[in-house]
């Protein structure tokens, strides 16, 4: 299978993109691929999750997009069977270095172009449009849009798609959307059901299965710095994202 590369991008904060990146990272392991993830995020929240702490990191992702280090001397295995790319604070003077450097919406692509061994790179995205959510689309084959469904969550959905399609015109063809991802999804409201049928009307969206229920074991796992899918071996959340994993599988075998 050639290198599937997705980003998991919405401007929106706490839609469970890290968690995403994370958990989706894990699922694909246990199903036997190999999974690079990558922290793209100034906050390095992903980083922190794995159980890294970004100030013992001597050589960070800013230092392969914007000093031309190989991705390999940076790369980190992790205990939950994936590969991170990880990020520090200093990535956020990267971004400010990338505004004025020739070909920044091509720095991510660059910088993975190398590492062919993996089935999937998994790109966790900051909550903004900016630099490097562009450099991240660009270097994708597929955005992946987590979205918690309550009102007014598809105000910025609109804005994120304008994107896409500003990349797929000037950086990146292939790029394709591979759908929403609904995510802290309180199923016994027909609110939420309500609110994603909208959304993937009005955009006219694929609708990625199943939803993520909302459960307070996603807040503890950080903290121990493995996914859930790693702290607990049966749980809905974790295989919520067990199924997610199986149906893109599905998908990108279909693709190719
Ligand atoms: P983002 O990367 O989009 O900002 P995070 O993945 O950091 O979002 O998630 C935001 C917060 O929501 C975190 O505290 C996380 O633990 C929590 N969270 C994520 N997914 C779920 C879920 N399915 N149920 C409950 N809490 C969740
Ligand atoms: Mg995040």
């Amino acid at each position: 299978m050639t290198t599937k590369t997705l980003a998991i991008a919405n401007q929106k904060g706490g839609v469970a993109k890290t968690t995403t990146v994370a958990s989706l990272g894990a699922a694909l392991a246990e199903l036997g691929h190999r999974v690079l993830i990558v922290d793209l995020d100034p906050q390095a929240c992903l980083t922190f999750s794995l159980g890294i702490d970004p100030e013992d990191l001597e050589l960070s992702v800013h230092h392969v997009l914007t000093k031309g280090l190989d991705a390999t001397e940076v790369i980190i295995e992790t205990e939950d069977g994936v590969d991170l790319l990880p990020a520090t604070i200093e990535l956020a003077r990267a971004e400010a270095d990338l505004l004025t450097r020739t070909g920044r919406e091509y720095v991510v692509r660059a910088s993975l172009e190398e590492l062919t061994d993996y089935d999937w790179i998994l790109l966790d995205c900051p909550p903004s449009l900016g630099v490097l959510t562009v450099a991240a689309l660009t270097a994708a084959t597929g955005v992946l849009i987590p979205l918690q469904c309550e009102t007014l969550s598809h105000r910025g959905v609109g804005q994120l798609l304008d994107t896409v399609h500003d990349v797929r015109r000037f950086t990146n063809r292939e790029l394709e959307v591979w759908g929403v991802l609904p995510t802290l999804f309180d199923g016994r409201t027909n609110h939420a059901r309500a609110v994603l049928e909208t959304i993937s009307e009005t955009y006219d969206l694929e609708v990625v299965e199943p939803p993520i229920p909302k459960s307070i074991r996603f807040a503890e796992a950080p903290a121990a710095g493995r996914s859930i899918l790693s702290t607990t071996r049966s749980h809905r959340g974790a295989d919520a994202y067990r199924d997610v994993a199986v149906n893109l599988t599905k998908r990108a075998a279909s693709a190719t």
